[in-house]
């Protein structure tokens, strides 16, 4: 599962997460921590991965590759075998290496064999992948998507593209409204023992 960390040295969030035994990071724009915290998602907590899928979805959570140390891995490692209805294999990774770090769309061959495939930075720099189209995923959204589809007469969808338009397609606002509810029920919970008896809540 997905956990909230707050940087040491900075008044920011980013997420651990392992996915196909790797542990990886993505950073958060100032509208995916906005979420978050709207969600009721602190610093230390573990979340479901769908709202980590939808963040990556609408751009607000992006992986730049490697940055943390070994200890923090490891722990993380294992707090991801609790369950979760969303595999970590939901998540886009490079159809080459697996590695989640920065991932363009690339669009590779000519006329009718023009294949799609998301590409990590090293994978990218290999000869055979040289592309005529290279966009960040980021930047992506469901209508560019099938414009691009459109104008370049794709053929072929690698995995992970596919992986990728199904991420554009899903909706998960049914799932924010859940983590919302059972966090301000905990929340509810917390304070129904008396403790702040008298206070006009
Ligand atoms: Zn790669």
């Amino acid at each position: 599962m997905p956990r909230l960390h707050k940087y040491v040295s900075r008044d920011a969030h980013y997420v651990l997460t392992s996915i196909d035994g790797q542990v990886n990071t993505y950073q958060l724009t100032p509208a995916g921590e906005g979420k978050l915290a709207a969600a009721g998602i602190v610093a230390g907590q573990n979340f479901e991965r769908a709202i980590l899928l939808d963040l990556y979805r609408t751009g607000d959570a992006f992986a730049r590759g490697g940055e943390f140390a070994e200890a923090v891995l490891a722990n993380q490692l294992e707090m991801d075998f609790a369950h979760d209805p969303h595999p970590e294999s939901a998540f886009p990774t490079c159809d080459d290496c697996r590695s989640v770090a920065d991932l363009h769309l690339t669009l590779i061959g000519r006329a009718t064999e023009v294949a799609a495939r998301l590409l990590c930075p090293g994978c990218r720099a290999t000869p055979a992948n040289i592309a005529d189209t290279s966009v960040p995923v980021s930047l992506l959204t469901r209508p560019l998507l099938s414009r691009l589809f459109e104008l370049k007469s794709v053929g072929a969808k690698a995995d992970n593209v596919l992986r990728y338009e199904a991420l554009l397609d899903a909706a998960f606002a049914l799932r924010w409204d859940a983590v919302r509810k059972q966090r301000s029920k905990s929340q509810a919970a917390l304070f129904s023992d008396g403790e702040l008896g008298g206070l006009d809540l």
